[in-house]
């Protein structure tokens, strides 16, 4: 089937329960389908090549991902499958069938040391075992053919799932934090994935010419952990909730981490502003959508 708009064509989305997951299954249509680790385990091939052949589809989105940065560290071979070896079947089975594929993969793929933002031609050159396994990914992938979108986004957060702003709530008990602020990035809320998938999906499914390859797309703006978290404490200090009375910016150094972290994680969007006509909200106004979202489902669960 083409020519037909997301809302109403047979989408595969492999992933139920991460966070852009679930910002899809918000926005899906009726017949998009969602394979989890049950139907489909991405480090079992045999499930995947089961769940694709259990329908016929118009496009798939490979929303799942090992993205546990430091623990990937120790889990190699299996970090591999799931970010390399899987999508790169999916975009297989999605060339033979001439259908759209998209694909998100991460800032990580970059080393950070320049000093600009990121754009789609600059040499990846990936420092964690994550950000090795993505850009594998992103290779094999183009290798395959046919129609790939890939999406290189940061940061991501949502009102469910483990992210930086649940950590910071978490944390927002405590007198004094300690915040790294010697990496810039852009927070990307889960929901501008999902908008701007559908978006591309859109035009991907109407136009068998739409431009495919690598896309960035990051939230609007830049800031750095720390600034990120001072944005939360803002939010939270307006409403009269608990925030911690000193957060301290350190520096990268003082907060060792198994996985090393990319200094410049800032990409440039324009190329898929001029492609698909896309481009994410201030970071700032999703965050903040983001904290309204969470406090008022809490609101709403004591009202219960
Ligand atoms: P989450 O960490 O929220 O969720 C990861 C998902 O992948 C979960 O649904 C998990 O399922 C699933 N998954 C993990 N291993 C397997 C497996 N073996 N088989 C099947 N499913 C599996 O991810 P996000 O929504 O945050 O990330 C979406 C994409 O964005 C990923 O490609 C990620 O690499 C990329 N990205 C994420 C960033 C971030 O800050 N989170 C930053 C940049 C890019 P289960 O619940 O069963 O474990």
């Amino acid at each position: 089937m083409t020519n037909v708009a997301a809302s109403q064509a047979r989408v595969l989305i492999f992933g139920q329960t991460g966070q852009v997951a679930r910002a899809l299954a918000k926005i899906a249509g009726p017949a998009w389908v969602f394979a989890g680790r049950d139907q489909a385990d991405l480090s079992k091939p045999a499930t995947i090549e089961t769940v694709f052949a259990s329908g016929e589809w118009d496009a798939v989105i490979n929303a799942a991902a090992h993205t546990a940065v430091d623990q990937a560290e120790s889990e190699q071979d299996l970090v591999m499958a799931i970010n390399a070896s899987a999508p790169a079947l999916m975009a297989k089975l999605c060339a033979a069938k001439n259908i759209p594929f998209i694909h998100i993969s991460t800032d990580y793929v970059f080393d950070g040391s320049k000093t600009s933002p990121y754009v789609e031609a600059d040499a990846i050159c990936p420092v964690s075992t994550y950000g090795r396994s993505k850009a594998q990914g992103e290779k094999d992938i183009i290798a395959a053919g046919g129609r790939p979108v890939i999406l290189r986004t940061s940061w991501v957060y949502a009102p469910e799932g483990k992210n930086f702003i649940h950590t910071m709530i978490r944390l927002s008990e405590r007198e004094e934090l300690k915040v790294v602020d010697d990496q810039k990035g852009a927070p990307t809320a889960a929901a501008d994935i999902a908008d701007a998938i559908k978006q591309i999906l859109n035009k991907m499914l109407s136009d068998s010419s739409a431009t495919t390859g690598i896309f960035h797309l990051s939230g609007g703006g830049e800031t750095t952990w720390h600034g990120f978290a001072s944005e939360i404490f803002a939010y939270m200090k307006a409403r009269r909730i608990k925030t911690p009375a000193r957060v301290l910016a350190i520096p990268s150094s003082d907060y060792p981490t198994p996985a090393k972290r990319p200094l410049n994680s800032l990409m440039d969007n324009s190329k898929l502003e001029k492609a698909y006509g896309v481009k994410l909200p201030l970071w700032k106004d999703s965050v903040c959508a983001c904290l309204n979202d969470i406090y008022q489902s809490q609101t709403m669960k004591k009202a219960v």
